[in-house]
């Protein structure tokens, strides 16, 4: 958005070259008074302009503006990939992860600090306006197939055309762990498939993808359709913080089912979500709000938060809506407008308009089945999501 600062960031990134140590994360020298950056992403949190991606970049920092976090005073042990830091041009601000001198004899989180000069930069491209620049650091197991491996970062691709995510000040970066459920977890807190933070993680969040070892060995896709499932929970949240269920996991396991049809021509909605239906979902629709109050049986492959979304999908189609503008809606415009747990359901009614009390009842009124209300074979991503 501010385009001279932008030029200043770029002018210091490329007219002062040093060749420097590969540190891993950042690494503060007190003899010389400078900080290496390991990675660093410099954006202005919009999706309008340039980002630059720069590794081993050398600072002498400004004011310090705040310190950060004490727990945990480390970073995890390896597997846990390389910090990546971000520095916002509109606030000028650099924010480091996690800081530690050679000796380590301090460690910091999440410091932020202003920037007197960039005195180097190892490697640097540049991210064009509208191009995902929000950074996945990859960790994928090799007890995965190099099959595997070679189709989730094809995924990956695939999800950052159709759905991008742009990196801003508080939510730039995070670490996805893959591996297949018979070998050893990469790290004792990292388990399941999920978007998962606290506990022994401390203050961070990471993608986990424990690949079911049954999962190759039937040739399921769900060891593929979970990626576009959790990705899309990245894309939520880095819009939304909405501890919804339904209008969280049935957008996420629909879009998953949109994907894998898309993809791979598998009608996952019927094969796998819809077999699990429970009539708890027109009997008590609300209760669906709530991962406790429709947990197990009631839910099972989120089959009826998935029901959820396609009734809504079909009542949006019902005020004149094409089927890829009421999927945007769903998918997209909701959490664009930022839902929260206290605004919600003004949020439900501002974007769908359909109160939430109105739609349950509408609910209701739907066989239990998704054969009336499956989106069509052809509907893609691509057509859904727009800018
Ligand atoms: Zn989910």
């Amino acid at each position: 958005m501010n385009g001279n600062l932008l030029k200043k960031f770029v002018y210091l990134i490329f007219h002062f070259f040093f060749i420097t140590s590969a540190y891993a994360d950042a690494v503060y020298d007190p003899a010389t008074g400078t900080i290496t950056l390991s990675h660093v992403l410099a954006g202005d949190g919009s999706s309008k302009t340039e980002s630059i991606y720069a590794t081993n970049v050398q600072i002498t920092p400004g004011a310090i503006l705040s310190l950060g976090k004490a727990w945990p005073p480390y970073i995890h042990p390896s597997p846990w990939p390389s910090e990546v830091d971000f520095y916002d041009i509109a606030a000028q601000e650099l924010k480091i992860s996690y800081i530690r001198t050679a000796d380590g004899s301090i460690e910091l989180n999440d410091v932020v600090l202003k920037v007197d000069a960039v005195s180097g930069v190892g490697f640097s491209e540049s991210i064009a306006p509208g191009i995902a620049d929000y950074k996945f650091r990859y960790v994928l197991d090799d007890s995965l197939p190099s099959e595997w491996r070679n189709e989730f970062e094809q995924i990956m691709n695939n999800l950052h055309r159709d759905i991008p995510i742009y990196a801003k000040s508080d939510w730039y970066s995070m670490p996805i762990f893959a591996w297949k459920s018979d070998a050893e977890r990469p790290l004792p807190f990292v388990s399941g498939g999920c978007i998962c933070g606290g506990g022994e993680g401390g203050h961070f969040r990471w993608m986990s993808l424990e690949i079911p070892a049954s999962e190759f060995e039937y040739n399921q896709i769900h060891r593929y359709s979970i990626v576009p499932h959790e990705y899309f929970h990245v894309y939520q949240l880095s819009h939304a913080d909405l501890p919804v269920k339904w209008l969280m996991e049935g957008p996420a396991a629909t879009l998953e089912s949109i994907y894998v049809q898309e993809n791979y021509g598998i009608n996952y909605f019927s094969s796998a979500q819809g077999p699990g239906l429970s009539e708890q979902v027109r009997e008590n629709t609300a209760s669906y709000e709530s991962y406790s109050a429709s947990g197990g049986e009631a839910d099972i492959n989120y089959s009826g938060s998935v029901f959820m979304t396609l009734v809504l999908g079909a009542e949006l189609q019902k005020q004149d809506l094409s089927e890829a503008e009421a999927y945007r809606k769903i998918l997209q415009d909701f959490f664009l407008a930022g839902p929260t747990l206290e605004n919600w359901e003004a949020k439900f009614l501002e974007v769908f308009s359909i109160s939430v009390d109105s739609f349950y009842s509408a609910v209701k009124t739907y066989e239990l089945s998704y054969d009336a209300v499956l989106p069509s074979v052809d509907l893609k991503l691509s057509q859904i999501f727009s800018n």
